[in-house]
């Protein structure tokens, strides 16, 4: 199928041809077409599968379609949980709306609202936007959600998961009932399903890839390792196999900060992103390891969620999650729109458990090896590692963004139990 039969308008598709896309992805190709015909959709999709261009290029058609409005009021919502998505997916809008008489911006927490609020004013069409920050502006009076038409709630797991439904249900109060809604999500747990029954109005649903199962383009393979040489492990793959852009998890920011030092120790030049570090920071540590002045990225899950690295060769898992979809999602960095990946994990005795619960989820059996010189020890214990079962601060996220005092969620979401297994990040 080409992009000429979705039925998008002349200018989208000369914005498609100057990205240099040649045919729709699976996800483009089924979703465009219901939300081009105006139904809700309900998408499966992971991050790389092109589900920007999925829900953006339909949604810019149809604005660009109907009259321009006097005042431009903000028509269409683009909501997404982490800032690095906003700016991703409106860099993408940006792109995508190149010939079109559209304006759009962003906004997100941890930057100064002043720029953000003047955008706003001269009159925008499309917003993206975090959900902090989105309900600060509103409810400070400088902007107003009462004109849109089209709602898109992306990567509405991740959202869940970072105890963001309070603050999806007040947008939703404070948008008009009739709109088209687009829900996006890489996973389907029942609490998204509940979500979307919430919202979605007869919703089209949309698969492209199985509930779970990671994508067919990535070879995934284990090293069992003692914990002790995972620092040695990675250096000795990263150098041997002369890897130039390698994606590495771990589980803590602390952990983060001190596998970058090492690998720098070892002449590996490192960068890690995370929930501590400031906007700025994440911004030159991503910029560098795209333009590949950077060789190793090392991030935790929710810094992680949302970054946009077209076909990321290499993914390690330095420490496994111990939220199996965190698997999904990690590994769903590589592979991307159609190119081959490596997904990499470095697995200790006390990691025993959660490679087995991710074996559970994605029902599959990972391949094992063993490298000379970094063998497992066999006497450690494979009882998992304990970790404090703190919580986050109600006013704080984790993506380390202040949300409105006035915000103190008393109900428990969702995603309480997961984010209680996932301090520290
Ligand atoms: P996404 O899943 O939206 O984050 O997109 C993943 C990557 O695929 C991005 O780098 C997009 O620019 C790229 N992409 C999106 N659609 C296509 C397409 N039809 N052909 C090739 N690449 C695409």
């Amino acid at each position: 199928m080409s992009f000429n039969s979705l039925g998008l308008s002349p200018a989208l598709l000369q914005a498609i041809s100057q990205k240099g896309y040649t045919n729709p992805s699976p996800i483009q190709e089924k979703a465009i077409p219901p939300v081009l015909e105006g139904h809700d959709v309900l998408a499966s999709a992971q991050t790389g599968t092109g589900k920007t261009a999925g829900f953006t290029l339909p949604l810019l058609h149809i604005l660009s379609e109907n009259p321009k409005q006097k005042y431009r009021p903000i028509r269409a919502l683009i909501l997404t949980p982490t800032r690095e998505l906003a700016a991703q997916v409106y860099a993408n809008v940006q792109e995508y709306s190149a010939f079109l008489n559209l304006k759009s911006a962003v906004i997100f927490g941890g930057v100064n609202q002043k720029p953000q609020a003047a955008a706003i004013r001269q009159g925008i069409d499309v917003l993206v936007a975090t959900p902090g920050r989105l309900l600060d502006l509103q409810r400070q009076g400088l902007l107003s959600l009462k004109r849109v038409e089209i709602f898109v709630l992306d990567e509405a797991d991740r959202m869940l998961d970072m105890g963001f439904l309070r603050d999806i249900k007040s947008v939703i109060d404070v948008m008009p009932d009739k709109r088209q809604n687009l829900m996006f999500s890489a996973t389907f747990s029942p609490d998204i399903k509940k979500l979307a029954q919430g919202i979605l109005n007869q919703p089209v649903q949309v698969e492209t890839t199985p509930e779970n199962t990671t994508v067919d383009a990535i070879t995934q393979k284990v090293y069992r390792v003692a914990k002790g040489s995972k620092p040695g492990l990675i250096i000795k793959l990263i150098s041997d196999g002369n890897w130039k852009q390698v994606l590495v998890f771990t589980r803590t920011k602390h952990g983060a900060n001190k596998l970058c030092e090492k690998m720098m120790k070892a002449g590996i030049s490192a960068a890690a992103i995370h929930g501590n570090k400031s906007q700025g920071a994440r911004t030159k540590a991503l910029s560098g390891f795209k333009s590949g002045r950077v060789r190793v990225l090392v991030a935790t899950d929710i810094a992680a969620r949302g970054l946009d690295i077209p076909l990321l060769p290499h993914v390690i898992n330095y420490e496994l999650p111990n939220v199996s979809e965190d698997y999904v999602h990690r590994i769903g960095r590589t592979g991307r729109a159609g190119a081959k990946g490596e997904a990499i994990s470095l697995v200790c005795a006390e990691e025993t458990t959660y490679l087995r619960d991710i074996e559970k989820l994605i029902g599959l059996k990972l391949p094992v090896s063993i490298i000379e010189g970094f063998e497992p020890d066999p006497n450690a214990s494979t009882k998992p590692e304990k970790r404090p079962q703190g919580r986050r601060t109600s006013n704080q996220n984790n993506n380390g963004d202040r949300k409105n005092n006035s915000y103190k969620p008393k109900e428990a979401s969702p995603g309480r139990n997961s984010r209680q297994r996932r301090n520290k990040r």
